[in-house]
């Protein structure tokens, strides 16, 4: 090998280990890409990943005045679409001014009250407490913050619907003002350069500081902008549908018109009560465990199927169009969140599949004799007890 063919060697070598780094670099956007086909899925090997992640055990980012956890599809990747956050914000802590280029944002109020401010396209402008069981929902790019209005810390959940979000890539106002020039701001809001001095220089993110006073009962005349859509519902308020395995409430596009490209919900199970089997087939599905035990089994098809236990603090997923069902195996109520990423909810229950086709058939299927399906439901159960 001629000295020349030797470096020429070396030269490809250490291109082709640069394309590798930026390669493993760009890996989330390439896993993005899944739908496409470009790189195999989480979703294609001979056994199903596990489905439950524990956010619980995730250490949190500590701020000065909260604290977060993150999921996302980078550390839970076959939750490709949908991202979690878990927030505490101590009294009066501000999460700043901001909007969230690649999602809308879905939150469930776990304990403790906030306020929040949005403004749309329209520029009506919407200022909201909110409570224990209160939902969200802020349409892609929306202007908004949260502010905690104690006593005691809040808690909330925050639901996404893409994947690869990050909490902490956000567009936060202070970071984008301490990116312009001062002149270009004294123009911009018409004021002497000197008054925007004391502006911090770096992103915010979350800010303490006092307790705002109470929002007027009464509006002054002339004083709101609102929307004709709310973006506060108030879900554990909601009647749920009640089963003898125990009860659902659900905010779809429905119930909760704003929230267009997601469906909350809340569901409880009984002691010895199951989630039928059962599938989403336009929407994947996201779970937040907030008490009880239980167990959920998926099936992925080929014969693939996945069993995982589920706690408080557990994260789980169902892509869609997977069969899954659910069964509490403890003591107590399970109660979890859910999310989808579509604003109409549908589902389709075995049982109703099987009732509405014939024993003759089924006999068929199964290989058995028909009279086995004499004592069949008739339709849907949603929740055995
Ligand atoms: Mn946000
Ligand atoms: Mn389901």
């Amino acid at each position: 090998m001629s000295e020349m063919t030797r470096r020429n060697v070396f030269a490809a070598a250490a291109a082709a280990g640069g394309l590798m780094t930026v390669a493993a670099a760009n890996a989330p956007q390439a896993l993005a890409q899944t739908q496409a086909g470009a790189v195999p899925s989480p979703l294609d090997g001979k056994e199903l990943p596990s489905f439950r992640f524990a956010l619980g055990a995730e250490k949190p980012k500590m701020m000065d005045g909260g604290h977060t956890k993150e999921q996302t599809a980078v550390n839970f990747p076959v939750s490709q679409s949908i991202a979690g956050v878990l927030m505490t914000l101590q009294p009066g802590t501000l999460r700043e001014l901001h909007w969230h280029s690649n999602a809308a944002e879905w939150a469930y109020v776990i304990k403790g009250r906030c306020r929040i401010t949005i403004i749309d396209p329209q520029n009506h402008s919407q200022t909201v407490d909110f409570g224990p069981g209160d939902v969200w929902y802020f349409p892609r790019g929306f202007g908004h913050s949260i502010q905690s209005l104690g006593p005691g810390d809040c808690e909330f959940l925050l639901v996404f619907d893409n994947g690869y979000f990050s909490e902490f890539a956000t567009f936060s106002i202070t970071d984008w003002l301490a990116h312009v020039p001062q002149e270009v701001l004294a123009k911009n809001f018409g004021v002497p350069a000197a008054t925007l001095a004391g502006f911090p220089k770096r992103e915010v993110y979350m800010v303490k500081g006092p307790v705002p006073p109470p929002l007027p009962a009464d509006p002054a005349p002339g004083s709101l902008d609102v929307g004709s859509r709310t973006h506060r519902y108030r879900l554990l308020a909601q009647r749920p549908k009640t089963y003898p395995g125990g009860s659902i409430r659900l905010a779809s596009m429905r119930e909760f018109p704003i929230s267009t490209t997601m469906t909350g919900g809340l569901m409880r199970i009984k002691p010895g009560g199951l989630r039928e089997l059962h599938w989403h087939p336009r929407a994947d599905e996201w779970q937040y465990y907030l008490s009880g035990r239980t167990r959920m089994s998926v099936f992925g098809s080929r014969g693939r199927s996945r069993t995982d236990e589920f706690g408080p603090g557990d994260i789980g997923f169902i892509p869609r169009g997977y069969g899954h069902y659910i069964e509490n195996i403890g003591n107590e109520d399970v109660v979890v969140v859910l999310a989808f990423n579509n604003g109409i909810y549908e589902s389709i229950s075995l049982t109703a599949w099987m009732a509405s086709n014939t024993p003759l058939l089924l006999g068929t299927n199964f290989e058995v004799p028909e009279s086995t399906f004499a004592n069949f439901p008739k339709g849907e159960t949603t929740m055995p007890g």
